[in-house]
């Protein structure tokens, strides 16, 4: 579901889109977030949605238990993304003609397993019969409980260390359909580091790192031999004739963290990491532009990532 085209198709209808909603005081985040924050009495409630269309997110011949799993991941990640915890689903499907309870209900293992796996309740949703192909549709709620709260994209700072988690790259090869969202590890960065800003990895590092800066109007730079590259990034590369690196940079759906914070606070979870997963610095956030650093070089970088509605 990767390529790195870089029409801005996508994200321009969005930029209309967000200009011209409408809006309302009682909303603090609108469009633009991975979530929109809405006022609530004991603390923000976030929400998103997001929706997966066969032959476009997965293919026919796909597990339907893992296609299940991933409409469910796919909007817990967003919910992690503001470092926060999802509470409860909704699920939408379009299922085609044809289609068998059976597979439904193959369907709505993934989506309950998942479910069980974050402790989310499905409270509801919608089911068709549809003329085109199987799409599903989730909705997720989280709750800011406590001391946390939602982690923007638009909080990076000058002199930001930037960092991600795991590795990227060759999502294509399985990752996308499997991967397991970040909820555990936002939750912990936000309940015990001051992160700035996050998003999670859904168009491409390159892509994801644009709207961290676009939201901060600042800038960012990041080292080519710092980014940690997937074997699966390794393994495509060998079909593609693009190297690991460039899957790294624009491939979709990691689904993995990339947040920035004070340095010192980088070094410290570094030193002492808060979780299993991995984590890496790759870079620092500057004034403006978007620049690598190759073989000594600092070159400008692309925001080339994954974009639908070209
Ligand atoms: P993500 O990759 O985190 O799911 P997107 O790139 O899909 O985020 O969307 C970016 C922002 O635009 C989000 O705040 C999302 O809610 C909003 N958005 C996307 N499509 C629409 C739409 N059709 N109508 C209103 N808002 C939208
Ligand atoms: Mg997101």
């Amino acid at each position: 579901m990767a390529n790195d085209d870089t029409n801005k198709g996508e994200f321009a209808l969005i930029d209309l889109i967000r200009r011209r909603a409408a809006a309302s005081d009682a909303v603090p985040v609108g469009i633009g977030d991975d979530c929109a924050v809405l006022d609530a009495p004991g603390g923000p409630v976030v929400i998103t949605t997001d929706m997966i269309i066969e032959g476009v997110h997965f293919e026919e011949t796909d597990p339907l238990l893992e296609v299940g799993w991933k409409a469910t991941c796919v909007s817990f990640s967003d919910i992690a993304a503001m470092g926060l915890r999802p509470t409860a689903l909704l699920c939408a499907a379009a299922l085609p003609e044809g289609f068998s309870m059976q597979q439904a209900e193959e369907i709505f293992r993934g989506i309950n397993h998942a479910c069980t796996e974050f402790g989310v309740a499905l409270v509801g949703g919608d089911t068709t019969s549809s003329t085109g192909p199987l799409s599903l549709c989730t909705t997720a709620l989280g709750k800011a409980d406590g001391h946390l709260k939602p982690l923007l994209r638009s909080g990076a700072q000058e002199g930001d260390t930037i960092l991600v988690t795991g590795s990227l790259g060759g999502s294509i090869l399985g990752k996308h359909l499997t991967f397991r969202p970040r909820v555990d590890e936002a939750v912990a960065l936000n309940d015990s580091f001051d992160v700035h800003a996050m998003i999670d990895i859904s168009d491409g590092l390159a892509a994801d790192l644009t709207h961290i800066i676009e939201e901060s109007n600042l800038g960012a730079i990041i080292e080519a031999d710092k980014i940690p590259t997937a074997d699966a990034a390794h393994e495509l590369a060998r079909h593609t004739g693009k190297t690991p690196l460039q899957h790294a940079l624009s491939d979709g759906e990691d689904f993995e963290l990339l947040f920035t914070m004070h340095p010192d606070a980088a070094a410290r979870l570094l030193k002492q990491p808060a979780f299993e997963v991995p984590v890496s610095a790759i870079g620092r956030i500057i004034d403006a532009g978007l620049f690598i650093e190759l073989d000594g070089q600092r070159r400008p970088l692309e925001p080339k990532g994954y974009e639908h509605f070209k």
